[in-house]
């Protein structure tokens, strides 16, 4: 067993001796019967070896990850032109506030609060049907993670648009101010679906390599985007991906990530490791309280940080 495997395993078994786990999101109906006892780590490294324990097998609802990888499918399609309907600062508000709105003309303040991913989800609808656009991303996670077993819950995806009615709210309010382009129930039917998209750890963090990886699949050799945009899709994680909880995330872990209701999170740790976490108990910022608390110490452990002195610069 090597270092990072006993690391991995003694995180595991101090989270399933951990108390205070958080409250499951019961918002969203399938999610409320998740057990909070779950809990699953996995580390992938840059030479391709991995590093699992607990739960890690197990495929729970990524929710909000998907709003990474929606967004590198709409940069893709649309590249920079996607920033003037959708802003880069963090919302200091919660993940599914309004208010922010009014005042900035219907312009989301970034990708990863749902407004900005509803405006995410409008762009890749543009010349597409709501199928094909689920259809694609579908695609799209199965070959970042190599993994065609990869499948979309559309219990929740229906939970979801039964009782959505925030996010209804929210597309129909940026519809009045000319940012959602497309009837809102196409524009919501893709972001439902999205969220709804199932994964075990193991499988996100393969599916999140070429963010460590400089923008490029290490498994097919492929560009999934150029390294700048690799860079820049991280400084979002890093700044907005924890919603109002984003400073204390960076504050306590320091690593790019982002986070979903179901309990998910994904951390990159350029060149080094692309790893997942997942307890379905959140804290009072909707992040998981113990996939944060086990990637406090597995930093602690391993001096992971981009705050760790650049050894080499190449300057
Ligand atoms: N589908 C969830 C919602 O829109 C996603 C929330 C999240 O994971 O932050 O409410």
């Amino acid at each position: 067993m090597d270092g990072l495997d006993v690391i991995v395993g003694e995180i595991a078994a101090e989270m399933a001796a951990a108390a205070e786990r958080g409250k499951v999101a019961d918002y969203i109906p399938d999610l409320a019967s998740v057990s909070p006892r779950h809990f699953g780590i996995a580390v992938i490294m840059a030479d391709g070896t991995c590093h699992v324990a607990g739960d890690a097998d197990l495929a729970f609802s990524i929710q909000s990850i998907t709003k990474v990888f929606t967004l590198t499918m709409a940069l893709g399609a649309v590249g920079d032109a996607l920033w003037k309907r959708v802003g880069r600062e963090p919302s200091g508000s919660a993940f599914n506030s309004i208010v922010q709105l009014e005042t900035e003309h219907g312009i989301p303040r970034n990708p990863f609060i749902n407004a900005g991913a509803i405006v995410v989800a409008d762009v890749l609808l543009a010349r597409h049907q709501p199928g094909e656009v689920i259809a694609e991303f579908l695609r799209f996670m199965r070959t970042l993670a190599g993994d065609e077993s990869i499948v979309i819950d559309h219990e929740v995806a229906q939970g979801e648009q039964r009782t959505g009615f925030r996010n209804m709210a929210l597309a129909n309010y940026m519809r009045a101010f000319g940012n959602v382009h497309h009837p809102t129930e196409n524009t919501l039917g893709i972001y439902f679906h999205q969220c709804a998209l199932a994964m075990s750890c193991r499988q996100l963090a393969q599916a999140g390599r070429f963010l460590m990886n400089g923008g490029r699949n290490p498994e097919t050799g492929r560009s999934v985007v150029s390294a700048q945009r690799a860079r820049r899709i991280l400084a979002l994680m890093l700044s907005c991906g924890h919603y109002d909880g984003s400073g204390e995330f960076a504050y306590r872990v320091g690593l790019p990530g982002k986070s979903g209701v179901g309990g998910g999170i994904l951390a990159i740790a350029p060149g080094v490791a692309s790893i997942a976490v997942w307890s379905p108990g959140l804290n009072e910022r909707g992040n998981s309280q113990l996939g944060t608390l086990a990637l406090e110490r597995l930093v602690q452990r391993t001096g992971w940080s981009v705050f760790e002195p650049v050894v080499q610069c190449g300057v």
